[in-house]
């Protein structure tokens, strides 16, 4: 068997992308890429030290993150499926990606997917969404993981009981801040990716994530069987 594919989860903030990922990810064979996981802690602090970095991480950091991620999981046989959650950022760090790609598993294929959800919902999923610091134990105690609640109105952590938190990222200046960010990117990453003969799918992103995980999930499922 072995790493077959590598699908790059885009989109912009609360289109569900982290949602996405963990779903797909529950399966053993897949593994999620997570560059904040990949970084050193040292270079998480430095990306909060200034509010316009936003947690931009240098391709010198990014680059090797990246490679020793691809080769562990193309060396390890049970691992047929990497999913990024929301990686690349840049063009830049999408050719990094392609290069590596090429150079680490020269038969895998890159089937970036991207999700387009209206601004309007967006904002409306970001101010509704919790984190839990207590099962999410974050480097730099700012956790980005999609938290359950007890009920849709409570604040209580359905998986430990401790209070959730709206997240960092989502309080409206930084939300915007992202969502600019995210929008100088997506033409980059796009022409790059269609460029080097990846084409990026769109997924509509306003359907129940279970939905999402069952459409890319087949796309997985196809794209493993026939590699
Ligand atoms: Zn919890």
């Amino acid at each position: 068997m072995g790493l077959s594919i590598v699908v790059p989860i885009l989109g912009p903030p609360a289109a569900g992308k982290s949602t996405l990922a963990l779903a797909l990810g529950a399966d053993p064979s897949r593994r999620v890429f997570r560059l904040r996981e990949q970084v050193p802690v040292d270079v998480l602090v430095a990306t909060t030290s200034a509010a316009d970095r936003l947690g931009w991480v240098d391709d010198s950091v990014v680059d090797p993150a990246v490679r020793s991620y691809l080769e562990e999981a193309a060396e390890n046989g049970d691992v047929d499926a990497v999913l990024m959650d929301n990686f690349p950022g840049t063009g830049d760090q999408t050719q990094l990606l392609i290069d590596a790609v090429v150079d680490i598993a020269p038969g895998c294929v890159l089937e970036p997917v991207e999700l387009l959800l209206d601004d309007r919902t967006r904002r409306r999923r970001a101010k509704r969404r919790r984190v839990c610091h207590s099962c999410e134990k974050d480097p730099i105690s700012d956790p980005r993981m999609p938290a359950e609640a007890t009920t849709p109105h409570s604040w209580t952590c359905a998986r430990c009981g401790s209070l959730l938190h709206p997240r960092r990222g989502d309080a409206p200046s930084l939300f915007a801040a992202r969502s600019r960010r995210h929008q100088d990117s997506t033409d980059a990453i796009r022409t790059t990716f269609t460029n080097a003969g990846y084409p990026v799918s769109t997924l509509n992103a306003n359907q129940p994530p279970s939905e999402m995980a069952r459409l890319v999930g087949a796309m997985l499922n196809h794209r493993s069987h026939t590699a």
